[in-house]
């Protein structure tokens, strides 16, 4: 799933080729991804895209006024076409759900790959009137994402676990279930460890490692083009998705921990003291 540096790396990379081009035709192939109905997608056509923009995971095309606001969501994603095809595209089974055509034969295509279908569209006058985005809390490039903000985070949820903390997008904008991994192999902190029990050492180096792991990821992923993000998110990781593979940090094995729909990965060496997480599902299997 794409996390804030992802979308901020679409947003970029949207910006340069959309702004100032208009807005052609909308094509809808899967109704289901409209999660808005008035104004209507095809309300967009004649208009000019004026900005792109970022809040949180989502993605928000300023089309002069109208905002048509995306979240990829698991298995959607983005894929720009210097030349689109003319042809109207009708109600399909494939997994092409939105068509953006622009004035210059350009557009791009949103796609859901998943069997959940989570993709989600809206066409709306304020992205304030998409749920999703009106509760996002604090974004944590922005500057106002101060240790002290963080800290008063901490206070609140003192009782809720890093891991899910860092996740929640009410709580902190944009960091997902891949980035809390990183932030957490960073700040070397256990995913289990509860937000209230962190000293005044720990919230200062949390709060640089939230920043950090998101800049660096930002600063990756900035100027490549939409096709290749998914490979730099990858390749980018110290723990996520590395489970069995040596730790960049210390060599050792970094470690899972399996949920019912998610995972985490962690290095016990770097994060836990030496101590293996209990992983539920594992224990189950060898009893
Ligand atoms: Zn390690």
């Amino acid at each position: 799933m794409p996390e804030l540096p992802e979308v901020e790396a679409l947003a970029e990379f949207l910006r340069g080729r959309t702004v100032g081009r208009v807005v052609a035709r909308v094509d809808v192939a899967a109704i289901s991804v409209l999660k808005t109905y008035d104004p209507s997608p095809t309300s967009l056509a004649g208009l000019t895209v004026t900005g792109v923009h970022r809040f949180g995971k989502f993605l928000d095309l300023d089309v002069d006024g109208l905002h048509l606001i995306v979240h990829l969501a698991r298995a959607g994603w983005l894929h720009w076409r210097e030349q689109l095809p003319s042809a109207p595209v009708g109600p399909g089974r494939g997994p092409l759900a939105l068509r953006v055509h622009l004035d210059d034969g350009s557009g791009f295509d949103l796609t859901e790959q998943g069997t959940q279908k989570k993709l989600a569209v809206y066409v709306v006058r304020d992205p304030q009137e998409v749920p999703g985005i009106a509760r996002l809390g604090p974004d944590p490039l922005a500057p106002e994402f101060t240790v002290e903000v963080l800290s008063a985070i901490l206070d609140e949820h003192a009782r809720t676990q890093l891991k899910g903390l860092l996740r929640e997008q009410s709580v902190i904008a944009g960091v997902g279930n891949a980035y809390s991994d990183e932030i957490l192999h960073v700040a070397r902190m256990s995913p289990f460890k509860l937000a209230g029990t962190l000293d005044a050492n720990e919230r200062a180096a949390l709060h640089v490692a939230i920043k950090s792991t998101v800049e660096d990821a930002v600063t990756r992923s900035m100027g490549l083009a939409a096709a290749n993000l998914k490979g730099e998110k990858k390749t980018g990781m110290r723990v996520h998705g590395r489970t069995g593979l040596p730790c960049p940090v210390c060599g050792d094995t970094v470690r899972e921990v399996s949920f019912a729909d998610s995972s985490l990965q962690y290095c016990a060496t770097c994060q836990t003291g030496g101590k293996p997480l209990a992983d539920r599902r594992m224990s189950k299997l060898l009893r």
